[in-house]
């Protein structure tokens, strides 16, 4: 908690008269209620879908097994993920010359997250222009500003049809081991169809997002309902499709788990047809306005080359608090900056401190959500159940969520919020749940507590990589990543690592696997254009961009430190060796994306070693 000390230290750049609320105590409110949402066991809170609950990760959508023989063979690149991450790195070999890349993928189909991501009322939370992949090179636009769910399942399948990625694909499969051997410089991806893939490069896009979480609650093994995690939707059991309409719960009493991004988009849909709908809240979302709309079709027929790129950068630029001319996006992801840039004059940021920066921003924010508080207050009738809805926390603590029928939803008589106040469920029986002391009988358990994010890197990905030295990734790693930009590791020559790794992360996703897709075909292509067949990053360079890291990473720190815990700040720990933060280049990812177009303009590989492979010599 702030001392009283602090808080008449802070010399506030407006008055509460001026701003019409008081920031100090709004600090002081969001501190309390972050305080009572630290826990000691941070990450370890959730349990493993292992074992007994290895059901949950089962997979629901896939129509039959495909049968095929073992592969032993040899290709020139595996991609491990067929999401968009390993779609665009697929795309970009093939593009960049390669003929035989094969993607391993553990679903039935490419869309990785939009695979696995099929619960009513999903859809993507940034702009679809920005933030579906390859928009030009597909010759395609989406159908809505924020598109639904099965059309960026469908458009992964164009995408991989386009690009040629079935042809050698393997899907339904599990890499279950990646070994770099010496002698003959290929590394040998084991599955756990039993294939032994020879591979003189491989790609790793596991998504940071692939691996559902349970909470650990107390006797969670204990309940005989239904049950089921968001990510593997079971239509069987609830009726309709990804449109609602959940027939099979008319006469169902219902729990959902959890408020975050997952529950904002499916919560309409059980509360339209449920019985009944308990929503166990721990923490609120931040639920903004949507206003989806379909694309108007002579602004996509009049898109200029290049558009996605410069839309892509703008919505980049301004997300990092930075100045563009026009905001081309503008909806509830850059508002905070239009807020901000109200009240610093014009070129005033040149002439403030730090501190009033950070001030100015502060003020923002509670504006910001003031705002979204408000529009609790506007929509949710009951009193009581508005309060419990409003976050009190800075906008970027947690993922933001923008939806207009999610508040709505509380006004049907048969939907019922069940806020434990930052403790979360207390106990599951045999029937029901527990919170608050009160027991809820209830026919089926819904976990929309999302997916493991600040866990080891092999942990996540589900199988160990062994180097060129025999020295495991998970050793090597032990206390952190170690890598050149996020994306290569010394002793793992010819391997390229995607997603968070080390890299400036930007809130539309896609854009960081876009760069690093391109990051990975430049350097392929450069080794094989130098008549090299290795590359292995140095010891040096990874060196350095450690150092950069560490030097980086103390400016969010504070930031972090004060938010109420999530997987942003590893559920309130945000300086632990493995945590999401630890992975993400403090800069941001405006300054990160120029590092990596810098460091291909000048076209040297610098801190790349090359070999020709002793096998050919
Ligand atoms: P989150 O991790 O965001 O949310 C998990 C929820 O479960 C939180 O509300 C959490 O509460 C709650 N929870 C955890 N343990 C308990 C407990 N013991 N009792 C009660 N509640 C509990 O997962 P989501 O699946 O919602 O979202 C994950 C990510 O997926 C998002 O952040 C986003 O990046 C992505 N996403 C993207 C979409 C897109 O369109 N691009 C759409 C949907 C998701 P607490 O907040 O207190 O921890």
């Amino acid at each position: 908690m702030a001392s009283s000390f602090e808080q008449s230290k802070t010399s506030w750049p407006f008055t509460s008269e001026e701003l019409g609320f008081d920031p100090g105590k709004l600090r002081e409110k969001y501190r309390e209620e972050r305080d009572l949402r630290i826990r000691g066991d941070g990450n370890s809170q959730y349990k493993d879908t292992k074992g007994e609950f290895s059901y949950f990760v089962e997979d629901p959508y896939a129509e039959s097994v495909i049968e095929r023989e073992k592969l032993c063979d040899e290709v020139e690149a595996v991609v491990i993920g067929g999401g968009f991450g390993g779609m665009l790195a697929a795309a970009r070999l093939k593009e960049t010359g390669l003929k035989k890349v094969r993607v391993i993928e553990k679903g039935a189909d490419f869309g990785g997250t939009w695979y696995w991501n099929r619960y009513p009322g999903a859809m993507c939370d940034i702009e679809s222009y920005i933030y579906l992949p390859l928009l030009e090179e597909m010759g395609y636009v989406p159908k809505e500003k924020y598109t639904h769910a099965p059309e960026i399942l469908d458009y992964s399948r164009q995408v991989a049809e386009h690009f040629g990625l079935y042809e050698d694909a393997c899907l339904q499969t599990q890499v279950t081991e990646l070994v770099w051997d010496d002698d003959i410089d290929r590394w040998i991806v084991s599955t756990d169809r039993g294939d032994r893939i020879k591979a003189q490069f491989v790609a790793m896009s596991n998504g940071p997002l692939n691996r559902p979480k349970l909470p650990g609650i107390e006797g969670i093994e204990s309940y005989r309902g239904h049950t089921f995690h968001t990510s593997r939707w079971d239509y069987e059991y609830t009726g309709g499709d990804s449109n609602g309409k959940l027939s099979g719960l008319r006469d169902k009493r219902v729990a959902i788990i959890g408020t975050g991004a997952t529950a904002i988009q499916c919560v309409p849909h059980l509360g339209e047809s449920a019985k009944e709908l308990f929503v166990f809240q721990r923490t609120p979302s931040s639920v903004d306005v949507r206003a989806n709309r379909d694309t108007d079709p002579e602004w996509a027929d009049n898109l200029e080359e290049g558009w996605q790129q410069r839309r892509m950068d703008n919505f980049n630029v301004l997300v990092s608090g930075g100045y563009q001319e026009e905001d081309l996006v503008g909806d509830g992801w850059t508002e905070i900056y239009r807020k901000l840039a109200k009240i610093i004059p014009v070129n005033g940021s040149e002439k403030m401190s730090k501190e009033q920066i950070a001030l100015h921003t502060e003020i923002a924010d509670f504006q910001k959500m003031n705002d979204v508080r408000a529009r609790v207050d506007s929509i949710v009738e009951d009193a009581e159940t508005a309060e419990a809805l409003k976050p009190y926390y800075r906008q970027f603590c947690k993922r933001p969520c923008y939806h207009d029928e999610y508040l709505p939803t509380y006004n049907r008589p048969n939907v019922t919020l069940v806020d434990t106040k930052g403790k979360g469920v207390e106990r599951i029986i045999e029937n029901g749940l527990v919170a608050n002391g009160k027991t809820y009988e209830v026919d089926c358990i819904i976990f929309a507590t999302g997916f493991e994010v600040g866990t080891g890197y092999t942990r996540n990905a589900g199988f160990e990589v062994t180097g060129s030295d025999g020295r495991s990734l998970e050793e090597k790693w032990l206390n952190g990543p170690v890598t050149l930009h996020g994306i290569q590791s010394s002793g793992f020559p010819n391997c390229f690592f995607m997603g968070m790794i080390q890299s400036g992360l930007s809130p539309n996703f896609p854009h960081l696997l876009d760069e690093q897709s391109k990051h990975i075909a430049h350097t392929v292509r450069g080794t094989l254009d130098r008549g090299a067949t290795v590359a292995e990053v140095t010891e040096e360079a990874e060196m350095e961009w450690c150092e950069t890291m560490r030097k980086k990473a103390r400016l969010g720190m504070r930031f972090f430190n004060e938010c109420t815990p999530g997987y942003y700040n590893n559920e309130g720990r945000p300086d632990a060796e493995n945590g999401f933060l630890s992975n993400v280049y403090g800069g941001g990812p405006v300054e990160f994306f120029q590092i990596l177009r810098d460091w291909r303009a000048d076209g040297t590989l610098a801190g790349i070693n090359l070999k020709k492979s002793q096998s050919t010599d």
